[in-house]
């Protein structure tokens, strides 16, 4: 049994939290909402006033928070806090300077640290199925990996520091090109007459396969089922889509890359987002698209 702090228990970070418990390790945690940490208490954890206060006796802490300024801000706090030795992840999806800069700061203090940003969403955090990219050193990774293993169904080490976080954007800014290829190839398939089943027909097993395409096709009733089927409800959330868009061009900016295609996808899911569709599946841009006339 280990003991373990967890800050952040919102929709991804209490779930992940649950999962430790069920495998019957010691949770402390802290989350800045009173009544995450009541439901938290209810599942078994202990919680605490302050985040420097879950990392007293931890093993590990894991932090899962909303953006790069709060968990560089939540590490200024327990950086000082946790005992030599203590493993940090941090599971927070970031941009990939803060991760950089947390990882030193880890480094000087002596701890161990890795980013290890997920994919799978609220169900995969529920299930204990979300895959883990993980950037940082080799011993981190190997000390973190068990408690990855309870909360995930892949883990992959992608390289040093900032490199899961690298891996995740670069990910996504290809999942929000090729969805809106898939939609405004279904789109214009229906316009020129065509079977839109026709056209999943051919394309999923022909060279426009993709993900998009074959498992996630953003048209209702056509393909496995998908978001599509469930009037375009999450699934993954065109804001969390954008947010992730937005690291991806902060990356680029810092890289002086033009990512023209993710530039654009950026722009086009941030339209859908300010309409008022940012609760609405990243695959219903389709009907965003759809809208839109040529100019
Ligand atoms: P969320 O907003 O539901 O949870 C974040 C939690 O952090 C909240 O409970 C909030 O009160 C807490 N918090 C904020 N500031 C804090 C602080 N200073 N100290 C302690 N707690 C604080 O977000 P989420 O959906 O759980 O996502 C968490 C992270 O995982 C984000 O970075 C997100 O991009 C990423 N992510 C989310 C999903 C998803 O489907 N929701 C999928 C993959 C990755």
């Amino acid at each position: 049994m280990a003991n373990i702090g967890f800050i952040g228990l919102g929709n991804m970070g209490l779930p992940m939290a649950i999962n430790l418990v069920k495998a019957e390790h010691s949770l402390k945690v802290f989350d800045t909402v009173p009544t995450q940490l009541d439901k938290a208490a209810a599942e078994g954890m202990t919680t605490c006033l302050f985040a420097g206060q879950v990392c007293e006796d931890a093993d590990i802490v894991i932090t899962m928070l909303p953006n790069g300024e709060i968990v560089r801000k939540v590490f200024e706090e327990i950086v000082p806090t946790c005992a030599a030795g203590t493993t940090i992840i941090d599971s927070s999806t970031i941009d990939v300077s803060s991760a950089k800069a947390i990882h030193i700061q880890a480094a000087d203090a002596d701890l161990g640290c890795i980013d290890a940003p997920v994919s799978g969403g609220v169900g995969g955090a529920e299930a204990g199925t979300l895959t883990f990219m993980v950037g940082g050193p080799k011993k981190a990774f190997d000390q973190a990996h068990p408690f990855l293993e309870i909360m995930g169904g892949k883990i992959v080490h992608c390289g040093d520091g900032g490199a899961g976080q690298s891996a995740k954007i670069c990910n996504n800014m290809l999942l929000g090109i090729s969805m809106i290829g898939a939609c405004e190839a279904f789109i214009l398939a229906e316009k020129l007459g065509l079977d839109q089943q026709a056209l999943f027909d051919v394309v999923s097993t022909a060279s426009g396969s993709c993900w998009s395409v074959n498992t996630y096709c953003p048209v209702p009733g056509v393909g496995p089922k998908s978001p599509a089927d469930n009037d375009y409800k999450p699934g993954f959330a065109a804001a969390l889509m954008l947010k992730d868009l937005n690291l991806s061009q902060q990356a680029a900016d810092e890289s002086e890359l033009a990512t023209p295609m993710g530039k654009h996808a950026t722009d086009i899911y941030n339209e859908m987002v300010e309409a008022g569709g940012g609760d609405t599946d990243f695959s219903g841009v389709i009907k965003h698209l759809a809208d839109m006339k040529r100019k």
